[in-house]
């Protein structure tokens, strides 16, 4: 399980974001808190983030502490929407970098907390990796991010083995889904915070629950149940 992290708001920078949190993603790179599935996240890390409405994105297969010139540059990248995380490789998942959360099709930046099993993903066509959260961000651009918690209820429901947490941003509104692990929120007038755990100790954060899509635009926030019906 890898842990991600997005932000939707004023501009922040990825050193805030990432690096400088007491628990926040570089910290959960060696030594997460609420991790349920492997014990650190050192298969490699990415983070993106909107320039205006240009998704960028800088990605790396190495474990996110070593990266000496990230530390250097991530504090004059600041973005009002970001997507970035940290990496557990599935066994049998190759480790590069174009494997590496977050995924984009030029509009949105996804990630993955998860494992699915592809035969699940039939008939998607251009993914960035053979790696299965690459084939499920294909998936779910190809149905397209309006139907982000239909993907996901349908994919769970034909490998009942998935984690399907999903978080996807376009610089406007940031969605995430709950299937399977762990999502907080930290929702404050600067704006939205949504992360596999909460990466400070501060008392507004709140724990998503399981098997639910929630999405934030404009300072608003909504929370749906997942339709889980067989
Ligand atoms: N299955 C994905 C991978 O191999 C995501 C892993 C994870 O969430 N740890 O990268």
């Amino acid at each position: 399980m890898c842990r991600h992290l997005g932000w939707l708001g004023r501009p922040r920078t990825l050193a805030e974001l990432v690096l400088q949190p007491p628990y926040g993603l570089l910290v959960q790179s060696y030594a997460p808190r609420r991790q349920k599935h492997g014990l650190l996240n050192a298969d490699g890390w990415g983070a993106g983030f909107f320039d205006g409405t240009t998704p960028r994105r800088w990605r790396s297969a190495a474990p996110l502490w070593g990266d000496a010139s990230f530390a250097s540059v991530a504090p004059a990248l600041a973005s009002h929407c970001v997507v970035a995380a940290v990496r557990s490789a599935t066994v049998g998942m190759p480790i590069e970098a174009s494997a590496a959360a977050p995924f984009t099709d030029g509009t949105w930046l996804l990630s993955h907390n998860g494992v699915v099993d592809r035969t699940a993903l039939p008939g998607v066509t251009a993914a960035e990796s053979v790696c299965d959260s690459a084939l499920l961000a294909a998936a779910i651009f190809e149905s397209g991010v309006e139907s982000l918690g239909a993907v996901v209820a349908e994919v769970g429901a034909s490998d009942p083995a998935a984690r399907l947490n999903i978080l996807v941003a376009n610089g406007t509104r940031m969605l995430a889904t709950t299937w399977g692990d762990t999502l907080s929120m930290l929702h404050s007038a600067d704006g939205v915070v949504l992360a596999s755990e909460p990466y400070d100790d501060d008392p507004r954060w709140v724990d998503i629950p399981d098997r639910h899509l929630i999405e934030t635009s404009g300072g608003e926030v909504r929370l749906t149940a997942l339709d889980t019906a067989p």
